[in-house]
């Protein structure tokens, strides 16, 4: 229970940091938007962050999600999925998140477009990007990017927003800049190419949100600095 007696505080600091550092940028403050990564962590857990005024959550891991979408059902969350997707629950996420930002593969964006209620607002859409081209980690290469998003832009019932990436864990600011900033440039380059408006860059995590912030995220991603480590 200690550390979710530390939420609010955790929160107030940072959001407080977002906002700093935004101005620091030459950033509107509410121009980052945070995403509050509640994964392995419990229901008490985002319910003592929304009562203390945080609405979106960020989740990797689809049944421990599920659970905890289900018994905060009556509370107005707004659920994000950021993990891995197997094509096999792609219907579950259609039908429980408003975000995915984890869409790699044109399989699965078929497959989340078709499963979408189409009375439902449409599901925001980033495609996660291997900046670092690091040959273990899920995304699609840079030189893929174009294609996929061209193809994902016109699936009905997504609305393609952004991208997304997870660098590589350099410990030098001028190298966690650096990969935001390529993160950065093959968006607008997209948007140039393709004539899309995409208009997310969900980016920086605990330990390189300045320099996300620096380099234009709308959408952090931050689950220690709030909910204390994971087990
Ligand atoms: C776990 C996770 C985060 C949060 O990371 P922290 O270092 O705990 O802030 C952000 N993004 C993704 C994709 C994650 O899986």
């Amino acid at each position: 229970m200690a550390l979710i007696e530390k939420i609010p505080e955790n929160l107030r600091r940072i959001r407080q940091q977002i906002g700093a550092w935004a101005e620091e940028y030459g950033r509107q403050p509410d121009t980052v938007a945070l995403l509050a990564v509640s994964k392995t962590h419990p229901a008490e857990a985002v319910l003592a962050a929304h009562r203390a005024g945080q609405r979106a959550f960020g989740e990797s891991y689809l049944q421990e999600a599920l659970d905890k979408i289900r018994s905060l059902a009556g509370y107005e969350l707004e659920w994000h999925y950021i993990g891995r997707i197997q094509s096999n629950k792609t219907r579950d996420i259609a039908h429980h998140f408003s975000w995915v930002h984890s869409v790699d593969r044109l399989k699965i964006a078929q497959r989340l477009s078709q499963q979408r209620d189409p009375d439902a607002q449409a599901l925001n859409i980033c495609l996660e990007i291997n900046i670092s081209e690091q040959a273990s980690k899920a995304g699609i290469a840079p030189q893929d990017a174009a294609e996929l998003a061209r193809t994902v832009s016109q699936l009905p019932n997504l609305r393609l927003r952004g991208l997304m990436a997870l660098p590589a864990p350099y410990p030098d600011f001028r190298q966690q800049r650096q990969a935001f900033g390529q993160l950065r440039a093959l968006r607008d380059r997209l948007n140039r190419e393709l004539g899309l408006d995409m208009d997310t860059l969900s980016m920086g995590m605990s330990n390189d949100m300045e320099a996300a912030i620096a380099e234009g995220a709308t959408i952090v991603r931050i689950g220690t600095a709030i909910f204390g480590p994971r087990e």
